[in-house]
């Protein structure tokens, strides 16, 4: 299709690109700080866009497509199910739905699933879960929920509410009562935070959209310890953590604990709009019939390509490979670091989350690399974010960094 095609022909030949966004910037909000260029099609960690041009993706749609663009496996199951069964709604069973639920409560050991559609109605469905639980116990006193500075938790009033970053809230006043910030990675912060309000812990094990940042070793754990001591749950949001991405099937297991409840999105659906929510037993409990629901939530569609994308997890040598070629990367990615030390001022992340923090904004930088033909974007200002596909090349990895130094270094 033809962005002017129901138009009259324009006086000087544009690309197809410009006209496409001539028409983008006449009909879309513009809450979008937008990358000029037009995608139509992709492959693996390859798109083009309407101009024909190619990119290496190292981005993979924020995290999403976790086995790269219009992966065959999930293409097929899609397809077949589109031509199956589309939606029914949550008033029946469906199949992909159920054995989704099935896998992803073996896989985190949290034996219940919601699904909705999105990291912010995933982390909506913890929040609410906080507050119930603490009502059925008989101290709907405790409605606070605990958060950290710098966290990114999703655009509803709730969960940006529960984000800990000003500029996110600024014009939506008054926000929803019951969230604190305390500072990431300060146990000592949290524990004086807690009070008789307090339901709940809500945490990324690495802060992605605020600048790919780990919690320090222990950090977790000591939240659980302090969760256990104050019958509060911890709640862990594994949106862009999860599914794989840092090596290990939830990120919350590297340090071995057992949160109370997570939530899922990002890479669940390989693309395909899908959220979940897992928790346990005892605090499931709380959401009894009619106390939480979502029309689109589980999908037949969604789900059926989240199934693909489990199973492939579930493969002990594609987590291994996921780490092994973060390492990989990490390597590299120090010794750029090192070659341009007043341009670069850290590398951070796990598995294939990862950030190159520069000494300068990383927004025309990653503009760039993108007229040179890498996609990438911003976390936090400074940080240059990667999240591709788990299929990327060590190749195509090398490739990302030759473009950042070029553009880095121009000469
Ligand atoms: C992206 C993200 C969200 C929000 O997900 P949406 O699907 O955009 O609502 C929430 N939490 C984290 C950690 C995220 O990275």
């Amino acid at each position: 299709m033809s962005p002017t095609q129901t138009e009259a022909a324009p006086a000087t030949p544009r690309t197809q690109t410009e006209a496409w966004i001539e028409k983008a910037k006449a009909h879309l909000l513009q809450n979008y700080k937008q990358q000029p260029i037009v995608l139509v099609r992709g492959k693996g960690c390859r798109v083009w866009d309407a101009d024909g041009r190619e990119y290496l993706d190292l981005l993979g749609g924020i995290a999403t497509c976790a086995l790269g663009h219009c992966h065959p496996e999930v293409v097929a199951a899609a397809k077949a199910q589109l031509e199956t069964l589309w939606h029914v709604s949550n008033v029946f069973y469906s199949e992909p739905q159920i054995e989704l639920a099935a896998q992803l409560t073996a896989l985190s050991g949290l034996p219940r699933a919601f699904f909705c559609n999105s990291g912010a109605e995933a982390n909506e469905a913890l929040l609410k879960l906080a507050r119930k639980v603490m009502k059925d116990r008989g101290t709907p006193e405790r409605f606070e929920v605990i958060t950290f500075e710098n966290s990114f938790h999703g655009r509803t009033l709730a969960t940006v509410t529960a984000t800990g970053q000003p500029k996110y809230h600024k014009g939506f006043e008054p926000l929803p009562a019951g969230f604190l910030h305390v500072p990431y990675g300060d146990l000592e912060a949290v524990r004086k935070a807690v009070g008789p309000s307090t339901a709940a812990i809500l945490v990324e094990p690495i802060q992605g959209e605020g600048g790919v940042r780990t919690a320090p070793a222990g950090f977790l754990k000591g939240l659980r310890e302090l969760c256990d001591a104050n019958g509060l749950l911890l709640l862990v949001d594994e949106v862009q953590t999860g599914m794989g991405r840092t090596g290990k099937p939830f990120a919350f297991q590297h340090e071995g604990i057992q949160p109370d409840a997570i939530s899922l999105a990002k890479a669940l659906g390989n693309g395909l709009p899908i959220g979940a929510m897992l928790c346990s037993e005892a605090a499931g409990k709380s959401l009894t019939s009619g106390t939480h629901g979502s029309t689109f939530g589980g999908n037949l569609v969604s789900a059926t390509a989240a199934n693909v994308v489990v199973r492939y997890i579930r493969d002990p040598q594609v987590l291994r490979d996921i780490q092994e070629k973060g390492e990989y990367f990490s390597a590299r990615a120090r010794e750029l670091q090192a070659r341009l030390p007043t341009l670069i001022k850290d590398v951070r992340g796990r598995g294939l989350l990862m950030g190159i923090e520069l000494q300068q904004d990383a927004a025309p930088i990653i503009a760039r690399c993108r007229e040179q033909g890498l996609l990438v974007n911003s976390a936090g200002e400074k940080t240059v974010r990667f999240a591709p596909a788990y299929v990327v090349t060590r190749e195509e990895l090398d490739e990302g960094l030759r473009i950042l130094e070029r553009v880095l270094t121009p000469a």
